[in-house]
């Protein structure tokens, strides 16, 4: 199962694998096209470790620009 945003109605939906219509790997992640199950079209959906790893590098970036905002040397 996955969780994908449909980009058409902005609803979270649930997919699941038999709506998995193909998975292509890329250098970077892992593109899921799934047929949508809130509007019927195909939308392609990245995962992968590498992706979740980037998210929270840029978490981590954001998180200590704003503390040395709030800690000035
Ligand atoms: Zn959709």
């Amino acid at each position: 199962m996955l969780l994908i945003t449909c980009p058409v109605t902005g609803n979270r939906e649930l997919v699941g694998l038999s709506a998995v219509r193909a998975v292509v790997n890329h250098a970077d992640a892992i593109a899921v096209h799934v047929t949508c199950p809130g509007c019927g079209q195909e939308h392609v959906h990245r995962t992968g470790r590498r992706v979740e790893e980037a998210r929270r590098a840029a978490a981590l970036e954001v998180a200590v620009r704003r503390a040395e905002t709030l800690l000035p040397a």
